[in-house]
């Protein structure tokens, strides 16, 4: 008898277990298609753009950046245009923000307990940010935080996104010249969450082809445009200059393939 009740008391916890298992792997499958959905292009994704400043930023130069973002958003059709001609735009922008950074950034680190510590830090920095600003949660194909810091002689420019995810992370300094620079940072890390690799080598310069916007073109140097993956603009075989405006941000074939722009 008493042999019984444990096996059925075995079978309910199994079962229970089952169904455990069985709602996970839904959530799992079901948040893979939305996440898919997200590259296939047929309507603007909806993306949360929250500015976050460190102490002694340049207001003025805060606003210019949220008045440029219009402007990016424009480039960025252009761009998906050179693709597909008849896609609608990209990318539809919600700002939120400027609000001071509180919590600390968090940072990634290896391993799996680094990664469950950096994941916990992650939710409490946006937590944080979204709570104040009152940034749904829900709703956004992708929330986009950037953190602006006052220049310092070291140029801090780096970002930290899920590959594929939902929260881009970039972090910029910012003053009245560098307000395009920074958005080009911001958008570098929104592509990661759209699947888009890095395109440039371990000496920071772009990969050839991957990392050139015109891979095709003859003469391939200078190149006239900055690839979002690799950042900077490749003027010879051997040397490189940075982006000083947004109308040299350029979507390369290589990062058109790796988010769904072409096939
Ligand atoms: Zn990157």
């Amino acid at each position: 008898m008493a042999g019984k009740k444990s096996r059925t008391a075995f079978r309910v916890r199994v079962t229970l277990l089952l169904c455990v298992l069985a709602v996970v792997v839904l959530y799992a499958v079901r948040d893979v298609l939305v996440r898919h959905a997200r590259t296939e292009w047929r309507r603007p994704l909806d993306v949360a753009f929250v500015v976050v400043t460190q102490p002694g930023v340049d207001a003025s130069a805060v606003a210019a950046l949220r008045a440029r973002v219009p402007d990016l958003a424009a480039r960025l059709t252009s761009e998906l245009h050179r693709y597909r001609p008849d896609a609608p735009a990209p990318v539809a922008f919600t700002l939120y923000g400027p609000t001071p950074l509180a919590e600390p950034l968090p940072v990634p680190e290896d391993g799996l307990l680094g990664a469950v510590r950096y994941a916990y830090g992650l939710h409490r920095f946006t937590g944080d940010i979204d709570g104040r600003l009152g940034v749904p949660k829900r709703g956004f194909d992708a929330r986009l935080y950037l953190v602006l810091s006052a220049p310092t002689d070291r140029a801090v420019v780096e970002g930290m996104s899920e590959h594929g995810g939902r929260i881009g992370v970039a972090r910029a300094e910012l003053d009245a010249d560098t307000v395009d620079i920074a958005l080009f940072v911001a958008t570098h890390e929104l592509f990661h969450t759209l699947g888009a690799g890095d395109h440039y080598g371990p000496d920071g310069r772009a990969l050839v082809p991957d990392g050139l916007a015109e891979p095709e073109r003859s003469p391939l140097y200078p190149q006239e445009f900055a690839e979002v993956m690799a950042r900077n603009r490749p003027v010879s075989p051997t040397s490189e200059q940075r982006p000083e405006s947004l109308a040299e941000l350029a979507v390369g074939p290589s990062t058109a393939r790796e988010v769904g722009w072409r096939r």
